[in-house]
Formats: structure tokens, sequence, C-alpha cells
């Protein structure tokens, strides 16, 4: 009985800590459980400036821990290490099992966020590690006065190109097109930062290297020709794409797999329910996912009143 709860949230990024708060503001018997430590995708970024009431930029890591501390506040209890192999329904009862827990809950927010797109070529898999990184924050400081590539033209790609700047000598920005999806004000700080240099309408074809990253072998787009760039990382931001395995087919998803929720964010069965990068959106932000864990929560709330379930 003792791990039995009216609601799990399933990942403690920005989304599943925001879903947790409104939970255990309702006095609903709610417990986070997150595959690794709380904090989510921001604890990868540097450098917050678009979320509302923090006129000074953050990082990632600051601000989730005020998430966290808010979250303690109000006892809310977030269970590390706990990553989700299976949910299996029964009658109104969900169990969820992890490596070696089985939880059982009555309704279920799936906030559980995106993993990074690898390229996929030649040398990629080899290097990681070794020169090839998916987290700027984490690996940049390897790469103090060395040259750089970073892969991708979104938000992600621009951040993180801008941070690497303040390290390495010089930054590739890649891209396969020659528009960016990265906000204005981004674009054009990397354009004036003096030390970013666009190497536009080109893919990365191959990574090359010795006992580390050497050189990226990139083809022109439009003209199909090869070139070979030395640099000392590659960091790849190629987007990001959902796992939700272990739900089965207890959700609908969309051809890239988010999950598919209506406006209150249930999915197709009743008591689960997707919130933040998850779910099939037209906007990834921290603010967009703190709304989600916040109608998120209410739809739980409403749909144990509607069931008539309390455990306490
Ligand atoms: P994204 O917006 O999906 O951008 C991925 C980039 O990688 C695109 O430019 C794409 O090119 C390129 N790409 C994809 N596959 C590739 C491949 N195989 N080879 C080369 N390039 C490839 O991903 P993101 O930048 O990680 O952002 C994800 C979401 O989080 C977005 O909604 C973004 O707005 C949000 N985000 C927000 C912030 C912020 O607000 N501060 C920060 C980070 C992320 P194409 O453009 O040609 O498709």
């Amino acid at each position: 009985m003792e791990k039995k709860y009216e609601a799990i949230v399933i990942g403690g990024g920005p989304a599943g800590v925001t879903a947790g708060i409104y939970l255990i503001r309702e006095r609903i018997k709610t417990v986070i459980l997150e595959k690794m430590l709380p904090g989510g995708t921001p604890l990868n970024t540097q450098r917050i400036e678009n979320y509302p009431g923090f006129p000074e930029p953050l990082s990632g890591k600051e601000l989730m821990d005020r998430f966290l501390a808010q979250a303690k506040n109000y006892g809310l209890e977030i269970r590390e290490f706990q990553e989700v192999k299976k949910v299996k329904k029964d009658g109104n009862v969900f169990s969820i099992e992890t490596e070696d827990e089985t939880y059982e809950t009555y309704s279920i927010i799936v906030a559980t966020g995106t993993n990074p797109i690898k390229l996929g070529i030649p040398g990629e898999e080899e290097y990681i590690g070794r020169g090839v990184s998916y987290c700027a924050t984490c690996d940049g400081p390897f790469f103090r006065d060395r040259v750089v590539a970073v892969i991708g033209g979104g938000d992600s790609a621009f951040e993180e190109a801008l941070s690497l700047a303040n390290l390495a000598s010089r930054v590739y920005v890649v891209h396969r097109r020659d528009t960016f999806r990265a906000q204005k004000i981004l674009q054009e700080r990397a354009s004036e930062s003096g030390k970013i240099e666009f190497l536009l309408n080109k893919k990365p074809v191959e990574i090359k290297g010795d006992e580390y990253v050497k050189e990226l072998v990139i083809e022109d787009t439009k003209i199909a020709q090869k070139v070979s760039v030395k640099v000392d990382g590659i960091f790849v931001y190629a987007g990001s794409r959902p796992d939700t395995s272990f739900l089965g087919d207890l959700v609908d998803r969309d051809d890239s797999g988010f999950i598919i929720t209506d406006d209150n964010l249930s999915t197709k069965t009743e008591g689960v329910f997707a919130a933040g990068d998850v779910r099939k959106k037209p906007l990834r932000q921290i603010s967009t996912a703190v709304g989600d864990g916040a109608i998120a929560a209410f739809g739980v709330q409403r749909y144990l009143l509607e069931k008539k379930i309390y455990l306490r």
C-alpha cells in the first residue's frame, strides 16, 4: 500500500515539477519519478533569458533549483533514478514498473521530455566523449581556445554556439539550409559575436580523427561537393524526439513520436495526461512546459474528483 498514489508524474523537468507543485497543493497524493536527477533539459542550458520574472539571465540549473526548492517547500516527493520501464492499466489502477520498484496510481502525467537526435553519420558514435557532444554546458570547458562546430539552426544550436564562443577560439555553425529557426535576437548576437562563422547549405556527412575528433566533413546541399573542416569538437543540436515506448499503446502519437493530447492534456486513455516537450504542440519552451504542467494537474484533479478517488 505504501507505494500507492493518486497521481504519479513521470519526469522531473519544468512540466513535471510544475504539475507536482499544483497537485501537492491540492493535497493529492503524488510522487514524481525521475530517471536521473530532477531538472530536465534546462540543466543543459547556460543562459535563460526568455522565462518571465527573471530580468537578469540565469542558468538552467539556477532556475530549476528554484523550481525544486518550491516543490520541496510543499513536501513534494521526488524519487530519483527511477526510470519507468512499463505502464500497465488494470481497471482504473495503473501499475508503473521501474528497474527495482512497482508503483500503483489512479492517474499519470507523462512529462518525460525529449532526447537529442543523432546525426547518424560515420564517426559520430565512435567519437562521443572524444570530441562529439550533445551538451555544450557539460563539455564546452574542454574546448577552451579550440575550434568547434555546432550542428543545427534552431534555438539550441544558437544558444550553445553563443555560449561556446566565450570559450572556443572559433565556432562554426553548420546548417543545412540558409535560413534559421532560431529566435532573431540569438541570430543577431551570433552575427555580431566575431567568433561565430556560418557554414550554410552544408550538411555533416562524416566525422574523422585519430584518438580525438580532428575533422568534420560537410557536403554542400546545392552542389553536392564535400569539404573537410578542421575542428576539435562537434556539438550536435539537430533537434530532439521523445521516447515513450514504456507507455505501449496507452497513448496516440504523431509521426515523430510526440504524444497527442486534447485541450485538457488528456491522452486517449482516461487518467493518462501528457505535459511539456513530450507532447505534440507548436512551441517548446520552459514557459509552455510550465503552463502544461498546471493544466495537466488540473485535469488530474478533475478526473480524480469525477471518479471519486481519494486515498485519504
Ligand atoms: P529544432 O528547433 O528542431 O532545430 C533543429 C535544427 O537541426 C534545425 O535547424 C534542423 O534543420 C537541424 N537538423 C535536424 N536534423 C539534422 C540533420 N540530420 N543534419 C543537420 N541538421 C539537422 O531543435 P532545438 O534547437 O533543439 O529546439 C527544440 C525545441 O526547443 C524548439 O521548439 C526550440 O524553440 C526550443 N528551445 C527553446 C529555447 C529557448 O527558448 N531559449 C532554447 C532551446 C530550445 P532545419 O531547420 O533545416 O530543419
